[in-house]
């Protein structure tokens, strides 16, 4: 037996499923997940030994390559200073400064130690700031796991949500609604129907949780105009976007500046960072100034921002983007060009260093749209490609990343043993 397999049953008999967050069991593709024993720059080893070119890094905070000197060294520097201290830094403003520079929404920040602190806390204020309950969420997206964000749809419109994890009393779902990405139609019948009593919308302004998906401009537009005519907050959920598609996120990119934006991943190169801010007014409803309670024992945790200002420091080079962007894109069409030449229904997109691979024959609009896709044939190029040496994500309903250290031959690897994944796939 392989040292990943043992260290599987290892795993399973003393931790739920054998890992720490649900996604890295496989259990979407079968198999046995590969025990990580270190990564650098694009390349990842097994506990076996085995090398792959990883196309998730670490679920995106990996911008600039696995264990890039820089930010290795940010963090022994800050280790060595002492490792947190429950009172403020001098680093912790830097880094808010940084983040109100690079995001259009940001006047303030807080920092938290993970997404979905980021999202809870973003709720709560938009909450406290308007005095009302209800939210809505889009089904598909995912926000981390704080109870009012783990709910899914009922049937039919204007039905309000339904648990989708047990443990989630139906009192505390019943304030989510949850509506179809990219509808803009029944964005507009909700609003008019609801509008005045919606505290919240929040929202991935590219989803990357149902694989990636790009909404069209005009639901996102439409979004802005609902939320700005009914005093409703609109939180973009950057936590996977941010800085990761651009310097400045979806909102930059778009031109579209919500009301609160969260933030993770990138803005903690690695560590465990977490981030919610926008307007001035609404910020300032947080604890210690407003009434609205929240705090961290850790947030801000000195090492965790020395990464994080390491990692925001590289993506500050003249041309970082243009480079990764170049890279993904090289990836998509070089696996799109592969597909086609054996007749494998596929197809990709990619925005930054973020990319989708479905196995479809068109890029998919809605959760409808990526359910639809063949989920056998993503598992099967799946394994064929991780034997083959590349790391995908293990589900087809992740987006995945490129980062800077991956360079134009690993991707030329990486297409070249997909040609021949598709050419067995279509025999
Ligand atoms: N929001 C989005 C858009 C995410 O992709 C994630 C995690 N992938 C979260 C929130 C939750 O972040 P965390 O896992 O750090 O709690």
């Amino acid at each position: 037996m392989s040292r990943n397999e043992t260290l599987f049953n290892r795993a399973q008999t003393v931790i739920p499923g054998g890992v720490n967050s649900p996604v890295r069991a496989f259990g979407s593709v079968g198999g046995f997940p590969r025990f990580i024993a270190r990564a650098e720059g694009s390349r990842m080893w097994d506990a076996d030994g085995a090398a792959y070119i990883d196309y998730v890094g670490s679920w995106g905070p990996a911008i600039a390559g696995h264990a890039h000197p820089a930010i290795v060294e940010a963090v022994r520097e800050a280790a060595l200073k002492g490792l947190s201290f429950g009172a403020p830094t001098e680093a912790e403003v830097e880094i808010a400064e940084e983040l109100c520079a690079h995001l259009p929404s940001l006047d303030m920040v807080r920092l938290v130690s993970s997404g979905t602190e980021a999202t809870m806390s973003a709720i709560r204020l938009a909450r406290g700031f308007t005095g009302r309950d209800t939210i809505i969420k889009f089904e598909g997206c995912y926000h981390g796991h704080a109870d009012c964000l783990l709910v899914k749809a009922g049937s039919g419109l204007l039905t309000f949500g339904n648990p989708s994890s047990g443990g989630v009393p139906e009192d505390f779902a019943k304030h989510t609604l949850v509506l179809d990405y990219n509808n803009p139609e029944q964005l507009e019948e909700t609003f008019r129907a609801k509008g005045d009593s919606i505290a919240a919308v929040i929202v991935e302004p590219f989803a990357g949780n149902m694989n990636l998906i790009r909404p069209s401009d005009r639901f996102l537009h439409l979004l802005r105009q609902l939320c700005s005519a009914h005093g409703t907050v609109l939180i973009f959920d950057e936590v996977m976007t941010g800085l990761r598609v651009g310097p400045q996120g979806v909102q930059g990119l778009v031109g579209i500046t919500p009301d609160l934006t969260t933030l993770g991943k990138v803005i903690g190169g690695g560590m465990p960072v977490g981030a919610f801010g926008g307007r001035r007014d609404i910020m300032e409803k947080i604890a210690p100034l407003g009434s609205v309670y929240q705090a961290g024992t850790l947030s801000g945790s000195p090492v965790a921002v020395a990464a994080g200002l390491a990692s925001l420091k590289l993506i500050q080079a003249p041309g970082f983007y243009e480079a990764l962007e170049a890279r993904t894109v090289q990836l998509v069409e070089g696996l799109q060009a592969a597909a086609k030449r054996h007749g494998v229904t596929f197809c990709a997109q990619s925005f930054g260093g973020m990319f989708g691979l479905y196995f479809a024959d068109a890029l998919p609009q809605s959760f409808a749209d990526v359910m639809a896709s063949d989920r056998n044939r993503f598992n099967q190029f799946f394994h064929a490609m991780l034997d083959a040496g590349h790391y995908f994500a293990p589900s087809a309903f992740e987006a995945g990343f490129v980062s800077a250290a991956h360079t134009e031959v690993d991707i030329d690897a990486t297409i070249a043993a997909a040609d021949r994944v598709f050419a067995g796939m279509a025999a």
